[in-house]
């Protein structure tokens, strides 16, 4: 049975979610107005992994995670490469899909942009408006913090402490400074939307509570992003939801430990931190995703390239195991019952696989502790193996499908990635078919012909047809 930890109450719980066999899980995405730095990565890799997780112990799950398309960082990015909010978030929206697509992070079900949620949020802040926890200062709307009595329940802190530590701003608009924004006003030049309060824009905490709820419903099971979004990010959302429903939001709040950079902290302000994209230009992605798994997802982590040179072998060692299980030709001497003892250790490894595998990861999703038990199963094979007991192909076979089957949730172990051009490789090839061309609109035909022919070796096969040259990669 799943435990997982819970950020609200401070302890590792049951997984027991509302409705049974059904989860509805949200993440918190990215704000678009840069590429995703390898630390933005850690939740997206483990938490959709979580899902699949959930999946491969039988769930149906339900998985919604934002895009926050509209934001002050936006409008200040835009405003300093000179274009529009909407072109630059557009932008990096589309490189947000390619990155995960690239980190083998499937697409959640819900992908829920705040541009489109507009008319929602402003449902919402009425809602809240009219119950007195939300209040109107010159086209601004606050939340009123003092009103929501369960206010610091999931950081732990209490409204005093809050008060207490809080900068005094000098803000004469709020009427008191813990009080959070749900809309804001716009300038003429920022995107605005009209509302009861005029034209403005949604504050931030307010579009994950909307969004949430729009797609999974009011009350959800698990809410996860990464440890720095618990206050006031997370707390903030609590309130606001739990203020216009009066039902619980959020049964477990789940956050992930940050990424250190060779052993400080990972920032974009301190200017040490690698984009996810630069990271899988020198690894590929399994080794990434193996660097996270390898540690626990609620401890920090350290981003080094010792760490990445660690994860790489040992996911070769997974993928000699497989190949070399491969190799095995097929047929003869698949008989158990005349197992010697090192079969049989194998035999009962696999068998009780499963078992251990969800044991560990069962622990709050303990992927060091599933991990172990693949690498258990792949060590036992290769005794076996080197045994010389390579004849019993047919158990060698089992411990592969057993090692796949496992390692499946966490997207390792399932095959290597296809080959293909890489950007670099495709610029020279359309650069060398358009050099063809003219030599053949020249009427060098010869030199043409040389040119795809020794293509054709490389394993590039070059077509003409209609008038337009196509070209097309084999590797096998
Ligand atoms: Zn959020």
């Amino acid at each position: 049975m799943l435990h997982l930890y819970n950020t609200l109450t401070g302890e590792q719980e049951k997984f027991e979610p509302l409705e049974e066999g059904k989860v509805r899980f949200y993440s918190c995405g990215p704000t678009v107005y840069d590429y995703f730095h390898i630390g933005n990565a850690r939740p997206f890799i483990v938490f959709d992994a979580l899902r699949q997780y959930l999946v491969f112990k039988g769930y149906e799950v339900e998985f919604t995670q934002n895009v926050t398309d509209l934001d002050d960082k936006i409008i200040d990015r835009a405003e300093e490469e000179g274009v529009e909010p909407e072109e630059l978030a557009e932008e990096y929206a589309e490189a947000y899909f390619e990155d995960l697509d690239k980190l083998g992070v499937k697409e959640a079900d819900y992908v829920p942009r705040v541009t489109e949620y507009v008319e929602q949020i402003i449902e919402h802040v009425s809602a809240l408006v009219e119950k007195g926890y939300g209040y109107e200062v010159k086209g601004d709307v606050y939340f009123r913090v003092r009103e929501f009595s369960d206010y610091g329940k999931l950081s732990g802190r209490s409204i005093d402490d809050l008060k207490s530590g809080a900068r005094v701003e000098v803000e004469a608009k709020k009427e008191d400074p813990l009080d959070f924004a749900l809309w804001k006003s716009s300038n003429p030049d920022e995107p605005g939307w009209e509302s009861p309060w005029g034209r403005g824009r949604p504050g931030w905490h307010i579009e994950c509570s909307v969004m949430a709820q729009t797609t999974l419903g009011e009350s959800i099971d698990i809410h996860a992003g990464g440890h720095d979004l618990i206050f006031p990010h997370h707390e903030n959302e609590i309130a606001q939801s739990e203020a216009r429903t009066g039902k619980q939001f959020c049964r477990y709040w789940i956050h992930n430990g940050l990424l250190e950079f060779e052993g400080e902290k990972m920032s974009k302000s301190l200017g040490n931190f690698e984009y996810a994209r630069e990271v899988l230009d020198d690894y590929d992605r399994e080794t990434v995703r193996y660097f996270y798994f390898s540690t626990h997802y609620r401890k920090p982590l350290n981003f080094s390239e010792k760490n990445l040179e660690d994860a790489k072998s040992a996911v070769n060692r997974v993928y000699e195991f497989l190949s070399n299980v491969d190799e095995l030709d097929t047929g003869g001497g698949d008989s158990e019952s005349s197992l010697s003892e090192y079969g049989k250790n194998l035999l009962d490894r696999i068998e009780t696989a499963r078992d251990r595998f969800e044991e560990e990861m069962d622990k709050d999703f303990n992927t060091p502790g599933g991990l172990g038990v693949i690498f258990d199963l792949v060590k036992q094979a290769n005794k076996f193996r080197d045994k010389g007991k390579s004849e019993n192909r047919h158990l060698l076979k089992k411990a592969k499908s057993k090692v796949q089957e496992l390692s499946e949730p966490l997207g390792l172990f399932q095959g290597r990635e296809e080959a293909s051009a890489s950007g670099l490789e495709e610029d020279l090839l359309e650069l060398l078919l358009e050099v063809r061309n003219e030599l053949r609109d020249q009427g060098d035909w010869e030199l043409a012909d040389r040119m795809r022919s020794e293509l054709e070796e490389m394993g590039i096969e070059v077509k003409d047809q209609e008038g337009e040259t196509t070209w097309s990669v084999d590797r096998n």
